[in-house]
């Protein structure tokens, strides 16, 4: 498998930052639900303008330079080399 089409192939699967922002999760129900959607089609809940990858941000650290979901106690991104400064939620 080429390099491209196994980025694709985790793009398709919903690893990537691409797919992840364009993709919202339902309060009520959790169904995945197209970006494009304001309803829920399967239990009609209103559904929150922040994307997968808001609600993904908010609970991970990720780089701001090129969106790279990092382990808690990153320094830098692997991915761009971008030097990050922990946020301590100490209150
Ligand atoms: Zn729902
Ligand atoms: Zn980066």
């Amino acid at each position: 498998m080429a390099e491209k089409e196994e980025l694709n192939w985790l793009e398709e699967c919903g690893f990537g930052p691409k797919v992840m922002k364009s993709m919202k999760v339902c309060p009520h129900c959790g169904t995945v639900v197209d970006n494009e959607h304001r309803v829920c089609p399967d239990c009609g809940m209103r559904l929150l303008t922040k994307t997968l990858y808001d609600r993904y941000r908010e609970r991970h650290l990720c780089c701001d330079k090129c969106g790279t979901v990092l382990a808690d106690d990153s320094r830098y991104c692997p991915h761009c080399g971008n030097s990050l400064y922990l946020k301590v939620s100490g209150g």
